[in-house]
């Protein structure tokens, strides 16, 4: 029997440990209003309501990654993303309660100047905690920058300790594979099926994980992931080497079913962090008829996606469905002007 003790267990032996950010398993709700409307169960995981600076599931991803920082003995995290990354966000707060200093790497990579999304949102709550906030212009020049940054640290005698965009890597993605196992526990006591999972994708960790958490288990349970950048092969690309690896560490072997990738890119829109009509129309219905709160950027644009899915009937043979909300609710403040 495959369980959250045995993810632990497997992961332990490799010398993967987590360092504990979320002790409790997010709530899974039911959505009435939602679900009567469109005639199939709906359920949401609401990974968006941690206890940990506004919460999001970055949170996830950052139990494994800081648990690494600490094997390894570093006092600095550094990350990067766009100016109102949630990563980056849950980073700095996930950071400084583990004892750590931090850095953010900034980039203007949205074409929005409005003194919103340059002011509010998630910027007030990454320098509500200190965090060193490096403002940078969107170019090639990012690599180059943090190299430089890591390098003028360890000069110092610091030991600093780098986590890419979104915290997607193979040690972030075990977040999400282990999220499998605790919705899969929760499913089997609430005496729910679910045969399909919908989440917004941005960097494939989230969605890497789930598939791998779902290979582990060995269930037939389709992920529906929802690309919210306008590029799809390169999110593809590392989405497939999260999965393998993963596989590689709980199963000792890499093989991975690619027909079992899912990744949508038709309600991405106009590209990353613009919103469109569409995606407001189901911000503002699902917040009207269920209180629940969707962010611009992802889970916004992935659950008009899954709607809409679920509407043109393109999940066949589905029990229940559930939605992973991913969170990002403080950048609504940074798109206020957008409402
Ligand atoms: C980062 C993020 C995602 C996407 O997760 P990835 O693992 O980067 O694909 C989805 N929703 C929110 C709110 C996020 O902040």
């Amino acid at each position: 029997m495959k369980s959250i003790s045995t993810f632990d267990e497997k992961l332990l032996e490799k010398g993967v440990d987590r360092l504990i950010l979320l002790k409790n398993p997010s709530e899974i709700l039911f959505l009435p209003r939602l679900s009567a409307e469109l005639g199939h169960r709906i359920y949401v995981k609401r990974d968006d309501l941690s206890s940990i600076g506004m919460g999001g599931n970055k949170l996830r991803k950052l139990e494994y990654l800081l648990a690494e920082a600490r094997r390894e003995g570093v006092n600095r995290i550094i990350t990067v993303g766009a100016r109102q990354s949630n990563h980056a966000r849950l980073t700095a707060y996930a950071a400084k309660m583990s004892g750590f200093e931090v850095d953010l790497v900034l980039k203007n990579s949205v074409a929005n100047s409005s003194e919103l999304y340059r002011n509010n949102g998630n910027i007030i709550l990454d320098e509500l905690v200190d965090a060193k906030i490096h403002e940078i212009p969107n170019d090639l020049r990012v690599s180059a920058f943090i190299e430089k940054l890591v390098q003028d640290y360890r000069e110092k005698g610091e030991k600093p300790y780098f986590i890419p965009v979104g915290g997607s890597n193979t040690t972030g993605g075990l977040g999400y594979a282990r999220a499998v196992l605790e919705i899969e526990e929760q499913a089997q006591s609430m005496d729910l099926d679910f045969s399909h999972i919908a989440v917004a994708s941005g960097s494939g960790g989230t969605h890497g994980g789930l598939l791998a958490g779902v290979a582990y288990l060995e269930k037939d349970i389709q992920i529906q992931a929802y690309n919210v950048q306008l590029e799809r092969e390169p999110i593809l690309e590392d989405t497939k080497t999260i999965i393998k690896e993963i596989a590689g560490l709980l199963n000792d072997q890499e093989h991975i079913d690619e027909s079992k990738i899912h990744l949508n890119n038709d309600y991405v829109g106009e590209g990353y962090g613009l919103l469109n009509e569409e995606t407001k129309a189901c911000i503002k219905h699902v917040a009207q008829i269920e209180g629940m709160l969707l962010d611009p950027v992802y889970s916004g644009k992935a659950f008009t996606g899954f709607i809409n899915d679920i509407k043109l009937g393109k999940f066949t043979n589905s029990r229940d469905f559930l939605f992973i909300h991913t969170g990002g609710t403080p950048s609504i403040f940074a798109y206020a002007d957008r409402f």
